[in-house]
């Protein structure tokens, strides 16, 4: 069976606790890109926020969606990506039209990096870590240790064509009950890992990468699950936030314009309400005036 353009593959080591995930995607990555200008360094960056988001989401026990979203002071006032369970991916960077660094640092200065866990019967799970230069592997990886969770290291890589990651996390014991050995294992593997460049990540077919990096190393590949490029909005949604208007609001925009439009800025789908698609907020508010 042949791998999906877009995909994300799990494996585990046979003789040691440990866990890790490849993911590599393009054709999503091309469709995001194509939908708003982006300068190449914000391209590339949010091509790693989604082939972290795709890695993390899998660990997800439920249907719902795992989202990454930066705010900083720097040129990017807001970067988000978005993967769901079923690992449907968006992603956006907002504000970031004038950016010309190159620098994680200034792109993304004084930022704080949320990683939330939505799920569809409404859930939510949030963590907050700050963002400091080294980069948004070492930002996750920082986040999983201070959250106390399984050692994890990842290694993202993105140019404006492909998004790639890797991602390894120690697991609880198993096959391995010394503690020394465990480190042992785990020091070693993840030192291995660092040996992986940016080109490989984005280029090397998959399987031939973890041969180079872990040759002596035995591990057991689990199937390619395939990630594609949806975007999540619909026109109910789009009714649902205009309810959180006011309906004199609402009236001065059908007044001024005949209608309320509102584009996704995910995927520049456009919606568009005519007064009479307004009846609820309009009447609901005008309800409460009178009450
Ligand atoms: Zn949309």
């Amino acid at each position: 069976m042949s791998t999906p353009v877009d995909f994300t593959r799990k494996f585990v080591f046979e003789q040691a606790d440990v866990r890790g995930e490849f993911a590599r995607l393009h054709e999503s990555f091309r469709q995001i890109l194509e939908i708003h200008q982006y300068a190449p360094a914000v391209g590339k960056l949010i091509g790693e926020f989604l082939a972290a988001s795709v890695l993390l989401s899998t660990t997800i026990k439920f249907e719902g969606r795992l989202i990454l979203q930066a705010e900083s002071s720097g040129e990017i006032p807001l970067i988000m990506a978005e993967c769901s369970s079923d690992l449907q991916v968006r992603a956006i960077a907002r504000g970031a039209e004038q950016a010309t660094s190159q620098e994680f640092g200034s792109l993304l200065r004084n930022g704080r990096l949320a990683i939330t866990i939505e799920s569809d019967a409404g859930q939510r799970y949030q963590g907050i870590v700050p963002l400091g230069g080294a980069g948004l592997a070492s930002c996750i990886e920082h986040y999983f240790e201070n959250s106390e969770q399984l050692p994890t290291r990842l290694w993202l890589a993105s140019d404006t064509q492909r998004a790639s990651g890797l991602l390894l996390q120690q697991l609880p014991a198993h096959l391995v009950s010394d503690a020394e050995a465990r480190a042992r294992h785990w020091e070693q593997l993840h030192t291995l890992a660092d040996t992986v460049t940016t080109g490989e990540l984005l280029e090397l077919e998959h399987e031939r990468l973890l041969t180079r990096l872990f040759l002596e190393d035995p591990l057991k590949l689990f199937p390619a699950a395939s990630a594609a490029f949806a975007c999540s909005c619909s026109r109910q949604r789009c009714h649902d936030a205009l309810t959180a208007i006011s309906a004199r609001e609402l009236e001065e925009i059908l007044t001024a314009q005949g209608h309320i439009s509102m584009d996704c800025e995910f995927c520049n789908q456009r919606y568009l309400f005519a007064r009479d698609d307004l009846r609820e907020p309009l009447d609901t508010d005008a309800a409460h005036a009178v009450h």
